[in-house]
């Protein structure tokens, strides 16, 4: 399989079935994304204890990169330290919008490297992103 059949499959695949979908009882940090290009909208929920992000989960609508995308981002940054999380986030930022650095070593979400290829839907690989960095500081108010 080819790097682009790779991309296709796994878009496809986590758009039908999306990984820590949905909306939990419970959550310490929380933001919400809109990207206006293409209407993807996203929720994301955190419980973040002891500086380590125990729990992920996004929900929302968008098209199927946005919703890959958040998808293996959520795999990909549960049970990492704030820390840990924030530099894979910078890593993917760095290399979608400046094409800075490579995505190998962050293994699965290296597969989202192919969406380069379509520069009008970057904007729809980032927005879980640039929610999930606003989520990291954005406590839920008591
Ligand atoms: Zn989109």
């Amino acid at each position: 399989m080819n790097q682009n059949e790779l991309y296709q499959q796994v878009i496809l695949s986590h758009n039908k079935s999306p990984k820590n979908f949905g909306k939990p009882e419970s959550f310490t940090h929380w933001a919400e994304g809109f990207n206006p290009l293409c209407g993807d909208h996203y929720f994301i929920y955190l419980t973040i204890e002891d500086n380590v992000i125990k729990n992920v989960f996004f929900e929302g609508e968008g098209c199927a990169i946005s919703k890959a995308s958040a998808s293996l981002m959520t795999e990909s940054l549960k049970n990492k330290t704030v820390e840990e999380a924030d530099s894979i986030i910078k890593k993917f930022h760095d290399y979608m919008t400046l094409s800075e650095g490579d995505l190998k070593e962050l293994g699965k979400i290296s597969v989202l490297s192919g969406v380069k290829d379509y520069p009008a839907r970057i904007k729809c690989a980032t927005i879980s992103w640039h929610t999930m960095k606003q989520a990291i500081e954005t406590p839920v108010s008591e």
